[in-house]
This record gives C-alpha cells, sequence and structure tokens, in this order.
C-alpha cells in the first residue's frame, strides 16, 4: 500500500526522447538533476539546458557571470549537454510574466523536449520557484495545442514531498560529483556537494541495498497539466485519487465537499479519481 506514495523500485532514467533542463542558477542543473543528465549521456538520449540567470546577486555572484557562466560550460561538457542557453534574467527577481513564459515556450519547441526538467513549486528560493511556475505554464500551454511532453520537477533546496520516480544514479556518482565540482565560486561559499549527495543517499530509503544514491523526481503528465487546479490538491484527494484506504482519516480533516460534493466541486473533485501521475 505505501508503495503507492513513493517508489519502491529505481528506475535506469526518466524515458524521453530529448530533454531540456531549466536552471535558475548555474550549478542547479548539475545538484538537482546531475545524475539523470549523465544517464542521457550514457544512453545517447540528447539534452539540453536554459540558465535563466547567471547568478550576478550577492555572494553567490561575486565570481561575476563570466566565471559562473564558464563554470556552467564545463559542466555541461561532463554532463553530455549539446546546447546551453544563457537568459542572463536579473538573480533574484526572475518574472512570472507573458514575456518569459513565452521564452520558456520557444526554447522547448526549439529543443523538441518531450520531457522538460524544473525546480519544483515547493523550492525555497524565488527564483527557484518563479522558474517552476513560467516553465509549468509554458508546458501547459503546449499540452493545449496537442503536443506530448512532461515536466519533471526536481529537487535542490527543499525535499519533495511527492515523489514518483527514483531515478538510480549510483553508476553515475562520479560523473555528477565531477559536474558539481567545476563550481568552484559556489563550493567555496558552502557545501553544496555534501548536501545534495546526503539527499540522495537519502532518497534510496525505499530502495534495495545495493543502490547508493537516487534522484527524486515529480512527474506532472499531460493529463495533470489540463488540471492544472490539481497540481495544488489537497492530500485527501489526492489519498482518495489512490484508493488509499489503510489508515482512516478522522473526519474532522475530510473538506464537507469530501463526504459530500456538489456542484462544480463535486465535477472537480470527481476529475481527481480518475488520474494516475
Ligand atoms: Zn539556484
Amino acid at each position: 500500500m505505501e508503495s503507492r506514495l513513493t517508489p519502491y523500485q529505481a528506475s535506469p532514467l526518466i524515458e524521453c526522447k530529448e530533454a531540456i533542463v531549466f536552471a535558475p542558477h548555474p550549478d542547479d542543473e548539475a545538484l538537482g538533476c546531475g545524475g539523470l543528465l549523465s544517464a542521457y549521456k550514457a544512453a545517447g538520449i540528447p539534452a539540453s539546458a536554459v540558465l535563466v540567470t547567471s547568478g550576478d546577486y550577492g555572494e553567490h555572484g561575486k565570481a561575476g557571470t563570466d566565471v559562473r557562466e564558464n563554470e556552467t560550460r564545463q559542466a555541461a561538457t561532463i554532463l553530455g549537454l549539446n546546447n546551453v542557453v544563457f537568459w542572463k534574467e536579473k538573480d533574484r527577481s526572475v518574472a512570472v510574466d507573458e514575456r518569459t513564459i513565452m521564452a520558456a515556450r520557444d526554447a522547448i519547441v526549439q529543443s523538441n523536449a518531450d520531457l522538460i526538467l524544473t525546480p519544483s513549486i515547493n523550492e525555497i528560493h524565488p527564483d527557484h520557484r518563479a522558474t517552476a511556475w513560467i516553465v509549468i505554464e509554458a508546458a501547459r500551454r503546449l499540452v493545449n495545442e496537442g503536443r506530448e511532453l512532461r515536466v519533471a520537477q526536481y529537487e535542490i533546496g527543499a525535499p519533495l514531498t511527492r515523489v514518483d520516480v527514483l531515478v538510480d544514479i549510483t553508476a553515475h556518482e562520479k560523473n555528477k560529483r565531477d559536474a558539481i565540482a567545476v563550481y568552484h565560486s559556489q563550493l567555496s561559499i558552502s557545501a553544496f556537494d555534501e548536501f545534495i549527495f546526503a539527499l540522495n543517499r537519502f532518497r534510496t530509503y525505499t530502495l534495495p541495498a545495493h543502490i547508493k544514491f537516487a534522484e527524486a523526481y515529480n512527474l506532472i503528465t499531460p493529463q495533470l497539466l489540463h488540471h492544472p487546479e490539481s497540481l495544488c490538491e489537497a492530500e485527501i484527494m489526492r489519498q482518495e485519487r489512490l484508493a488509499l484506504s489503510d489508515i482512516a482519516v478522522p473526519s474532522a480533516y475530510l473538506f464537507p465537499t469530501h463526504k459530500e460534493p456538489k456542484g462544480i466541486l463535486n465535477s472537480l473533485f470527481k476529475s481527481f479519481r480518475g488520474f494516475k501521475n
């Protein structure tokens, strides 16, 4: 029953024809999905990156954008990225607006990617959350136009609360470490490599012992993108959708609409029941 809450099996990668990763700052792509990108490199699956800012704010920007962009290019070579675009948005000021949404849409279309990697909407840093909403909205519009694509949210500063895929990165540990190691300007500020590998180690909690490191992802399917309100669905509704009946939730925690859905909420409620991640 609990395997409906989190995977108990690891995946070698997330299947796709091509992937594009949106990184709010130089190093987020390596920290968040360096293992998965290494797996794509090994499997010959093309991947590219959009760097939303070049990390010019405060202590993190002390080295200068040239240094941080150069570090990104070095990491991109290690991770096998075939293209890196720098948007040069202002650090700590990334806006979710029509301009950035259309820029993300264009980047996805030009790349021909059917898997879009983004930080999660639950991240801490405002640029991380802004990037997530820009990417999700761009993907939603493309799905509405008939494109088949999925969005995978990755974790950096805040662990995902909902995990759909655990990618076994044990074989790619060294490559991911090498990619992170080029970011001298950031590692001199904080031990980001240690934080992220501690998280990747923890992600094997539900996996067989021979798996030493895993990256967690939350998958947003086209079906979910057609019902964006479901991205912030209540946990109880989620459990109803999963038919998770091993625990009886006290009635005080149930929405009135959950007990007796009516009107528009009734149809919304019913629509959740059909979803599968
Ligand atoms: Zn960042």
